[in-house]
């Protein structure tokens, strides 16, 4: 392919335009905050698995709360009867001391219901305090995740605003190129991921780093300055500058 040299030159310009526009994109990519915020995801993560399995275990020890209520009523209430029974004088000799035993039986019943009733409301106790800790903790994390993300919004929006600037300062350079030339640097800065065009300096391709050999550079040196070059290890243009050492 030939192409007027300074055409040639000016694909430089575009290469390090591209270069720029890369690492911007690439800051984009990896802002610090998104690290960050991934691992405040996890633990946020974390905190809810440990509310849910909290609240699990307090609605458990209410329902054996309401349990126990229901089998404390009647059991009081049968206590309650025989004792009134037995003060009144009423009962006969004979039937007097299976109701005391019955009122022993239910007293130390009762007595066993009650013991763990307190431990149950002990449990109830520490299971709310545990899920509020854990609830306010979540919290702060949240908060600190809805700064991340404003934070990382607003650099985002900074590096597209350059990226932006950049693109349209390549268009402008691309467009005045001759469209063969800029098509064959596209196709190439696509296939090698990157740059389609890099400075023949001191004999050393800049975009892969090949050194020339002696053949080559002969070859190079002697063709038209019209005439597009290739760097034969990766396939980008090679841009002959006075550093070139041709
Ligand atoms: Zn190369």
């Amino acid at each position: 392919m030939q192409a007027d040299p300074t055409a040639q030159q000016a694909l430089l310009q575009v290469a390090d335009l591209d270069t720029q526009v890369a690492r911007l994109r690439h800051r984009r990519k990896s802002l610090p905050e998104n690290v960050q915020l991934a691992e405040l995801q996890a633990k946020r993560g974390k905190l809810s698995e440990q509310i849910v399995a909290g609240q699990t275990r307090l609605t458990d020890a209410e329902a054996e709360q309401e349990r126990l209520e229901i089998d404390l009523a009647p059991a009081q209430a049968r206590l309650k009867r025989n004792q009134e029974k037995i003060d009144s004088g009423l009962i006969t000799q004979k039937a007097l001391q299976p109701m005391l035993d019955e009122v022993e039986h239910l007293k130390g019943r009762i007595a066993n219901l009650e013991d763990t009733q307190l431990e149950i409301m002990q449990r109830i106790e520490d299971e709310t305090e545990a899920i509020d800790r854990l609830t306010a903790a979540r919290k702060e994390i949240e908060t600190t995740m809805r700064d991340l993300l404003a934070s990382r919004d607003k650099s985002a929006a900074e590096l597209d605003i350059q990226i932006t600037n950049i693109a349209e300062q390549r268009s402008t350079l691309a467009g005045r190129l001759p469209a063969e030339l800029i098509a064959l640097y596209d196709k190439i800065a696509q296939r090698v991921g990157g740059t389609g065009a890099a400075e023949l300096r001191a004999r050393r391709c800049g975009g892969c780093g090949l050194e020339l050999d002696v053949s080559e550079l002969k070859r190079h040196a002697h063709a038209s300055p019209d005439e597009v070059l290739r760097c034969e290890e990766c396939g980008r243009i090679l841009v002959r500058t006075d550093n070139s050492g041709l």
